[in-house]
């Protein structure tokens, strides 16, 4: 086992992974810029050392200043999180020629994940049901209206490259399909510096459901079940559950079979989520996530398992401490993101937090970086934190969200939490009937009168 973790990551994940190696008697070396110096995962940390600037370019994204961290404290491993070079192959296999340890898959497992087009070819020859679409990257846009024909429309255009739901656009016929086209790709070259596109069938009322796996590197891989991501503004979740509200346990046993052989077969390691759309009764890759996910707690919680720990333990080459059969699900969890963002138009609102108190009691986590007096930079990404609740059913859950929700005081900035009370007293969420489209259309309905 290593003694001593590097987290290559700020705010809450941060915070979350020092936590882990704290009860495994595990040291932790915090990295940070300088609009970091005062953050809460360099406090909580063993050591701390700042890696540059306040733009991620030159802080939480430099892999030089990273390593150099690594070496100047003698840590043995990293940690990436979620974002920033959690899902660099590169990062990876730099780390991997200094002899230390990523804590995530290899780079080469990365790597053809991080490609969209090669992920989906190796989901399709792993045996797992993908969307429609055109074979691979789409030349021009005369093979773009060939296979819109083919597949019919509407259509959605993906960015190779994409990531964080940027990079789509949605045809509906084959003049709508010229402007997209163009755009897409002229989009994909500025924000990936890769204008390679493809074409799927575009679903008109999937959910999103994510199955969770994990690997141990030498051919043995679980499922965890899924969580239900559907709500969703401008393709980024804002809400999350576990088990997901329209999945029955003979689905979850099926789609979490086909996704834990998948991984097995390649000796995948560490944990990975295998994103899919799903309608009427099917399932459609989208993309798999080499990394651990925003929304990882609340698998855990009906787990009862600890993603973070395991993430380590396999990473130090010891054994998984579960195997399918131990996991069986207990109750239902729900996340909801909170975001230093204005309601009803989520502009972004850092500042200084001049009061903060976290809600409590039976079932309820809150994973933030936040406290008293705290200045949220404007440089990084605007989740503040995690409110995570767990009941013994859906209902209780929801009854627990409400509770927890009404405790919480941010004071000092906007935050996105009346957002949550208001769908709390929706009745599509209060049945769990809603789809990727529900959360815009209401949004609509109710902010642009
Ligand atoms: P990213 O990597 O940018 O997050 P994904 O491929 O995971 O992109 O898609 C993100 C979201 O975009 C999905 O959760 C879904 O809401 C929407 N989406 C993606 N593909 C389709 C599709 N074929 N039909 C309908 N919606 C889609």
């Amino acid at each position: 086992m290593f003694d001593k973790i590097l987290i290559a990551n700020r705010g809450e994940i941060a915070l979350r992974v020092i936590r882990a190696c704290r009860e495994m008697g595990i040291k932790s070396v915090a990295v940070h810029s300088t609009a970091d110096a005062d953050a809460m995962h360099v406090r909580m940390a063993d050591e701390s050392v700042c890696i540059g600037p306040a733009p991620s370019s030159e802080s939480y994204l430099s892999k030089a200043a990273i390593i150099s961290a690594c070496e100047i404290t003698g840590a043995q491993a990293v940690h990436p999180g979620y974002g920033f070079l959690s899902e660099n192959a590169s990062f990876a296999q730099a780390l991997e020629d200094h002899g230390i340890t990523f804590i995530g898959p290899s780079a080469e497992h990365i790597r053809i994940m991080g490609d969209k087009i090669t992920a989906k070819d190796t989901a399709k020859n792993l045996g797992i049901p993908v969307v429609p679409g055109s074979d691979g990257g789409v030349p021009d846009f005369e093979t773009a209206l060939k296979v819109a024909a083919e597949i019919k429309y509407p259509v959605i255009i993906k960015a190779t490259a994409g990531g964080g739901g940027r990079g789509m656009k949605v045809a509906k016929s084959p003049e709508e399909l010229e402007i997209a086209f163009r755009t897409a790709r002229a989009e994909a070259k500025s924000a990936f510096g890769n204008d390679e596109v493809y074409i799927e069938k575009y679903l008109q009322k999937p959910r999103h459901i994510e199955i969770q796996v994990f690997g141990d590197g030498r051919g043995k891989a679980v499922h965890l079940g899924e969580r239900d991501c559907s709500l969703q503004r401008r393709h980024q979740k804002v809400f999350e559950e576990a088990p997901g509200p329209c999945i029955t346990p003979a689905m979850r046993a099926k789609i979490g079979k086909t996704c834990a052989d998948a991984v097995a077969a390649i000796n995948y390691i560490g944990a990975g989520t295998i994103e899919f759309l799903y309608e009427d009764g099917e399932f459609y890759f989208i993309e798999m996530n080499t990394r651990l996910q925003v929304e990882h707690p609340v698998t855990e919680g009906i787990f009862g398992v600890d993603l973070v720990r395991e993430q380590i333990r396999v990473a130090s080459g010891m054994e998984m401490s579960f195997g399918q059969d131990d996991l069986e699900i207990n109750g239902h969890c729900i996340e909801v993101r909170i975001n230093a963002e204005k309601i009803p138009n989520f502009s972004p609102c850092p500042g200084k937090v001049t009061q903060y108190h976290a809600p409590g009691g039976l079932g309820v986590r809150m994973d933030s970086a936040l406290y008293d007096g705290y200045r949220i930079p404007p440089y990084y990404d605007s989740l503040i934190g995690k409110l995570i609740v767990h009941g013994r059913d859906r209902p209780e859950a929801l009854a627990r969200l409400k509770r927890a929700l009404g405790e919480i005081i941010i004071d000092g900035i906007d935050t996105s939490i009346p957002l949550f009370h208001m769908l709390l007293a929706e009745p599509d969420i209060q049945t769990g009937e809603y789809n990727i489209h529900w959360l815009e259309k209401w949004l609509e309905s109710q902010f642009s009168k």
